[in-house]
């Protein structure tokens, strides 16, 4: 009583009066979307999906983007047409996933999801014992649709061609109060896909939006939902979080919310080391001014800063039972890989990328006779180079060998046989404070070279030279 009589003041209407089987249209000079951010090809899918006599929208992100005046990074379709339908129009289509078909309809590089209205989520929709649902593959209508999506400002529908807006739950307001509020009971939403929790954390950070009491109430309690979720969801979606140029933002929401656990075990141990937390705030940072910059970023690299301080931890009690360096760092990698691997459903090719950056740092030691060229034609040398950078700023390592490595990549021949010549002791002497170093790391040198990445000979320079940006971007291959 006393929230709708505030509502009232307020001139806010509240859920209750809100009718959501009805949009508010908006039309251009009430939204104020600029046109130019619209992609030709979004609007070439629902010119030619409505010519065929179908409804159809851009949705989702794409509109709260468009209404924050942001050029969206992809566009959503969503119509009224069957995927059938959908796939029938268009040269390049494609029908994918088992559980709910969308269609990805392609022009040359660019992919747009086009997906048939959903219905809403019928009680007998199976579930698990949680109350996640399973699966629930029902068409519906576009206020179903609407109703069934995660936040109001994520559930708008705009119409290329009449420049309409449709909005069913008051996103608009949202937008312009910058509030994230789930759409109908929270409590329900989150059992229904606890993922949604990540997202409240990731569009908070991300658009700088503040949460809306009762959106954010339930998170703390509800957090433990998130270790019934397949791994590869929640992969997905940390992967979002992270690569959304506000990572570190994210990261710390995730731990205010209690969200973290269990997302990256062990990362709390890491952040309550000073080193680590050091450590894994300078990846980030990086990793966001990437993004910023219109860089691409590896998840490999990501995932390798993230879990590194256990890596260190491993390697040193590994030696300190008697293993050399090499191999004991690979048992810790094995180790590390091994308990994340269940948990994020880590890709081969991240788990491949992850080690190949952490087992090359022992090899930034060896600064003497062909070492040091030979690590500069590794495939991931500007990766594993990016890393060493990473753990000299953060004062794991002596910044000398960071200096010494930068001195090296660029320059020329004759500096280089220098820098070799001025080394002029049995390395070792580089290794810092860590444990994680010194001169032990040396100790690999008479080992020929890593047994593993045999037939990779491309030059890491030309590598870095092809790529607009350096190194731990995604790579060639
Ligand atoms: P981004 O800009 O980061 O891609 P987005 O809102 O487009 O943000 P997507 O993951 O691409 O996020 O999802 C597209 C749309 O699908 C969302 O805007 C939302 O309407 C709907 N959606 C996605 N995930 C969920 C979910 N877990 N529950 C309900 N609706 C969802
Ligand atoms: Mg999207």
């Amino acid at each position: 009583m006393i929230k709708k009589l505030i509502r009232k003041i307020l001139g806010t209407k509240s859920k209750a009066a809100r009718d959501t089987n009805t949009p508010v249209v908006l039309g251009p000079d009430a939204h104020g979307i600029d046109p130019r951010l619209l992609s030709n090809n979004a609007v070439r899918v629902t010119s030619t999906l409505q010519e065929a006599g179908y409804e159809a929208f851009v949705v989702g992100g794409a509109v709260r983007d468009l209404l924050l005046g942001v050029k969206p990074k992809d566009f959503d379709i969503a119509t009224n047409a069957t995927p059938e339908q959908v796939k029938r129009l268009f040269r390049r289509a494609f029908i994918i996933g088992k559980r709910f078909q969308i269609v990805h309809v392609m022009f040359g590089q660019d992919l747009l999801e086009v997906t048939t209205f959903r219905g809403t989520t019928s009680a007998n929709a199976p579930k698990d014992e949680h109350g996640r649902v399973l699966r629930d593959n029902t068409f519906g209508s576009q206020a179903e649709d609407a109703e069934r999506r995660d936040f109001t400002i994520n559930a708008m529908y705009y119409n290329p061609a009449n420049q309409q807006v449709l909005d069913y739950h008051g996103g608009i307001e949202d937008i312009r109060a910058k509030t994230l509020r789930i759409i109908g009971v929270p409590e329900a939403r989150y059992r229904e896909d606890p993922v949604r929790m990540l997202r409240v954390v990731r569009f908070a950070a991300k658009l700088k939006f503040s949460i809306e009491p009762e959106t954010g109430a339930p998170i703390k309690v509800m957090a433990p939902l998130i270790n019934n979720v397949p791994a590869a969801r929640v992969f997905d979606e940390m992967l979002k979080l992270l690569m959304s140029g506000h990572a570190l933002a994210c990261l710390q929401q995730l731990r205010k919310e209690g969200l973290h656990h269990g997302l990256l075990p062990l990362l709390d141990v890491v952040l309550e080391q000073p080193l680590g937390v050091k450590f894994v705030t300078l990846a980030l940072d990086s990793t966001d001014a990437r993004i910023h910059a219109g860089k691409t970023v590896s998840p490999g690299f990501l995932f390798a800063s993230l879990l590194w301080h256990q890596v260190l931890e491993k390697w040193t009690a590994y030696r300190a039972s008697g293993e050399q360096t090499i191999p004991a760092l690979h048992l810790a990698a094995d180790d590390v890989l091994d308990s994340q691997t269940e948990k994020l459903a880590l890709q081969r090719k991240i788990g491949t990328d992850m080690r190949d950056i952490w087992s090359m740092q022992p090899r930034f030691e060896r600064r003497t006779g062909k070492a040091p060229h030979k690590l500069l034609e590794h495939l991931r040398f500007r990766a594993g180079y990016d890393f060493l950078l990473l753990r000299c700023a953060s004062g794991e390592i002596d910044a000398e060998i960071g200096d010494w490595w930068t001195a090296f990549y660029e320059g020329d021949e004759i500096t280089r046989e220098e820098l070799i010549a001025s080394v002029g002791r049995p390395v070792g002497g580089g290794g810092g404070n860590s444990g994680g170093e010194g001169g032990s790391g040396t100790g690999g040198a008479k080992r020929k070279r890593g047994p593993r990445r045999g037939g990779r000979n491309r030059s890491g320079r030309g590598e870095g030279a092809d790529s607009p940006a350096p190194a731990h971007d995604g790579g060639p291959d």
